[in-house]
């Protein structure tokens, strides 16, 4: 997608503080971080959002999931906690429309959900 910044995230068009990286997926330190960890776990293939997986791309959830842990282990939050999030849509105040998963942690995190 050529107008989409995570794509060019990706491809190196902009410039991103690299995390972690396979043939699949791609992480990079959230510009405007809201935890003293804040990544983003972001598939290589442009999917807009969780409402766009289907089952012929699905299986590069299983690869978020596995870079997730990985990362959890190198920024070592793995013990401490983290959240995963996902915000899909409109009222979930998705901003960016390439699906990526939110790694936060390294802090005492408040309410469970909201
Ligand atoms: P969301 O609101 O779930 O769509 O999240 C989008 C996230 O992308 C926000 O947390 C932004 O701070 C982050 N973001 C936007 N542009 C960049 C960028 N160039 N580099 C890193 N993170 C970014
Ligand atoms: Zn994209």
């Amino acid at each position: 997608m050529s107008d989409c910044i995570f794509c060019k995230i990706i491809n190196g068009e902009i410039p991103s503080k690299k995390v972690y990286e396979t043939d699949k997926v791609y992480a990079f330190h959230d510009i405007n971080p809201e935890a003293p960890v804040h990544v983003l776990i972001v598939p290589k293939e442009h999917i807009s959002s969780h409402n766009e997986l289907n089952h012929e791309n699905v299986d590069v959830m299983k690869d978020i999931h596995l870079a997730a842990n990985e990362i959890a282990k190198q920024l070592g939050i793995s013990e401490s906690g983290y959240r995963l999030i996902n915000n899909c849509g409109a009222d979930a105040g998705q901003t960016v429309f390439h699906l990526h998963y939110h790694l936060v942690g390294g802090t005492a995190m408040g309410s469970k959900i909201l």
